[in-house]
């Protein structure tokens, strides 16, 4: 198997409102988005398929949704009063958590029309230098 893998960077708030140490608070992170696919063959350039076909969408993506936005549980008290003051909010049924973000990006990629022997493989979020977070759709046994 042949695999691609983009990277895309973003600046995003969140906090954990059932955490019970530090990650409660409101605070802010630069995120890094490593996106994993596959295939078995190669296209006519060689290619799993091109970067910028890739990279284009989800970059739109991103900065549309979660670049210097609010990631936040749809249950946090923080939500009527910063959507009041009308600031761009991206909302989870659930904690904003990095893994959560990975299992989140990981539907956009399988959302994308690619090309048919391409297959999404893993989406890892980086929120911090020593913390990473990844998804692939895969139980463990
Ligand atoms: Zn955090």
């Amino acid at each position: 198997m042949y695999k691609i893998i983009i990277k895309l960077e973003y600046e995003y708030a969140h906090r954990l409102i059932y955490h019970p140490g530090k990650c409660r608070n409101l605070h802010g992170h630069h995120g890094k988005a490593i996106v994993e696919l596959g295939a078995n063959t190669l296209n006519e350039n060689g290619f799993v398929m091109d970067f910028g076909d890739l990279k284009s969408p989800l970059k739109k993506w991103i900065d549309e949704q979660w670049d210097h936005a609010f990631l936040a549980n749809e249950n946090d008290p923080l939500l009527t009063p910063l959507q009041a003051e009308g600031l761009k909010i991206f909302i989870f049924s659930q904690e904003p958590s990095a893994e959560v973000m990975a299992k989140r990006l990981f539907e956009e990629v399988t959302a994308l029309v690619l090309p048919t022997n391409v297959i999404p493989l893993s989406v890892t979020i980086r929120e911090t230098c020593t913390g990473l977070a990844y998804y692939e759709p895969r139980v463990i046994e």
